[in-house]
């Protein structure tokens, strides 16, 4: 008989793994700060599978791929592509993966690359946008040459949108959304365009706070704007009904009034969902972390070399997951000295580096 599914130490299941294939980027955002080069040590397409197919064997029902930036990665469709054995089947009634997702800045999403992640059987992809201008653009991804950078890549990330759409990703089955990180004082002035923006191409906006990873981006909790604060200042506009936020998921949902689609927020400061946070990640060099802000994690090299060792890694995945208590967001919320530590804070791993 096979041994139960793995719950943590509070009773939380494992249901989500988020790959990060590089800690590299091509965009600087200043409020993530990715590393200009990779950790040594990089896994390659086995050992990933590998790690794919214990965590599959452990209730992991979807799969994120991100970074830094997972279109620089070169070996993304043939790693999308090598996962469709892990797919569950609904005729055998085998369990395993539902989903494969990517979230990407879209900068590098190409007609060509679109279809080419599609074939390889990519379901869902999320393009991060944080602003509708050339200047707010570039002040948000950190890009040295001002507003003309700026227009550059906001045109990239349009055009991205219609790629994917084009390709196969329907916004309408929840196949393409848009992520925008909203930081007070410096594009809060975006939140209604960016809503505006979204509507019109019929695409869901993910609203996310502003957090505290990392130890480079300064983090200040001033500049957090509540996920409360952003769906008030839209529905002022267009009228909103809530629709809650999914088991295990990370985004509360809203629905326009007027038929023009859907709102998320993801309210990881002002309204923690540690209680029910199913997520696994594995950095691109073999860690596995139970938790965005955790300060380290579970090396598993030496279950993947030299070659993979798969009783050796489900034993020690399991035993992981059996022992993780991480509720980090909840936690600071509950110890508001937490959020002034958080100004000279413990060493959290970086954002690019543990994928977001
Ligand atoms: N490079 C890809 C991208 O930007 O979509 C994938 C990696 S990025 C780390 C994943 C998501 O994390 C992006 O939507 C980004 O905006 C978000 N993110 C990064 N740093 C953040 C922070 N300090 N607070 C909130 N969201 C953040
Ligand atoms: Fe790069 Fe994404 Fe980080 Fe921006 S948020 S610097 S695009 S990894």
């Amino acid at each position: 008989m096979e041994p139960p599914l793995p719950l943590d130490r509070h009773g939380r299941p494992l249901g989500v793994l988020r790959l990060s294939l590089t800690a590299r980027c091509n965009l600087a955002c200043p409020y993530c700060l990715p590393d200009g080069v990779e950790p040594p040590g990089l896994l390659n397409r086995a050992q990933r599978l590998s790690v794919v197919r214990a965590a599959v064997a452990l209730g992991v029902r979807s799969l994120r791929l991100t970074g830094g930036e997972p279109l620089l990665h070169s070996g993304l469709e043939d790693l999308i592509s090598g996962a469709a054995p892990l797919r569950q089947s609904a005729s055998s009634g085998t369990a395993g993966l539902a989903e494969i997702a990517l979230t990407t800045n879209g900068s590098l999403l190409t007609a060509a690359r679109a279809r080419s992640l599609r074939k390889a059987g990519l379901d869902r992809i999320t393009l991060s946008l944080d602003g509708t201008t050339g200047t707010s653009v570039a002040a948000m991804a950190g890009l040295a040459g001002g507003t003309t950078a700026g227009d550059d890549l906001l045109a990239k990330v349009l055009a991205a949108i219609e790629h994917a759409r084009e390709a196969g990703f329907d916004p309408g089955k929840g196949a393409l959304k848009l992520n925008a990180v909203i930081q007070r004082g410096r594009n809060d002035d975006q939140l209604m365009a960016l809503a505006d923006l979204a509507r019109q191409r019929r695409v869901e906006l993910r609203l996310i706070e502003y957090m505290d990873v990392g130890n480079r981006n300064g983090w200040d909790p001033a500049q957090v704007i509540s996920a409360a604060e952003m769906v008030d200042r839209i529905a002022t506009r267009w009228p909103l009904e809530p629709i809650g936020r999914p088991s295990h998921g990370t985004a509360s949902r809203w629905r326009y009034r007027d038929g023009a689609g859907h709102l998320a927020v993801v309210a990881s400061i002002t309204a923690p969902f540690c209680g029910d946070c199913s997520r696994l990640r594995l950095t691109a060099d073999g860690v596995a972390y139970t938790c965005l802000f955790a300060a380290s994690g579970l090396d598993l090299k030496p279950w993947l070399q030299p070659s993979p060792d798969p009783e050796g890694l489900d034993r020690a995945l399991r035993s992981l997951w059996r022992q993780r208590r991480d509720r980090y967001s909840e936690e600071r919320s509950m110890a508001p000295a937490a959020v002034s530590e958080a100004k000279n804070p413990r060493a959290h791993a970086e954002m690019a580096y543990l994928g977001g």
